[in-house]
C-alpha cells in the first residue's frame, strides 16, 4: 500500500470540515445541523440547502442508516486502492436524512437496497480515521 497515494485521496482538513474529522477520530459521526430549520447536512456547507440559513452547529448523530445504493469496484482507478479491489462502495441514507457515500467495512458482505447499516470508524493506511459502514447485525441494532 502506497501510504502517500492514499493520503492524497483524502480531503484536506479545513476549519469547515474539522469537526467531522475530529468526530471520526473520536468514533462519532458528527454532522452540521441548521440552527433555524434543524436539518442535518453532509458534506459541510456554509449555507443550509433547505432554508438558506447561515447559522449551524455540529451534532453527534446515530450513525444508523440504510443502503440507498451500492456497487462493487473492480477497476484500479486509484493507486491507493489497488490492493483493495474488489471493494464495495455504498451510498447510505442516514437516519437523520443526508446521503453519505463511503465504503463497506465488511469485505465479504453482499449489501442490498434498504439494508440497515451502521457507521464504523477505521484508521486508513495514512493514519487518518475514516468513516465506513458495516452491515454486521451485531453493529446495526
Ligand atoms: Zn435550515
Amino acid at each position: 500500500m502506497d501510504v502517500a497515494a492514499y493520503a492524497k485521496l483524502l480531503p484536506d482538513i479545513t476549519p469547515s470540515n474539522k469537526p467531522f474529522w475530529d468526530g471520526c477520530a473520536a468514533g462519532e459521526l458528527r454532522l452540521q445541523q441548521c440552527s433555524d430549520c434543524g436539518r442535518h447536512r453532509f458534506p459541510d456547507a456554509p449555507i443550509c440547502p433547505q432554508c438558506l440559513s447561515g447559522s449551524a452547529s455540529w451534532a453527534v448523530v446515530s450513525g444508523k442508516g440504510t443502503v440507498w445504493s451500492w456497487c462493487t469496484m473492480h477497476q484500479k482507478y486509484f493507486a491507493a486502492f489497488a490492493d483493495e479491489v474488489p471493494y464495495r462502495l455504498v451510498y447510505v441514507r442516514l437516519a437523520e436524512g443526508p446521503l453519505v457515500i463511503s465504503t463497506l467495512a465488511d469485505e465479504s458482505a453482499e449489501p442490498h437496497i434498504d439494508q440497515p447499516v451502521r457507521a464504523v470508524f477505521r484508521p486508513s493506511p495514512g493514519g487518518r480515521v475514516v468513516l465506513q459502514f458495516s452491515t454486521d447485525a451485531a453493529n446495526v441494532s
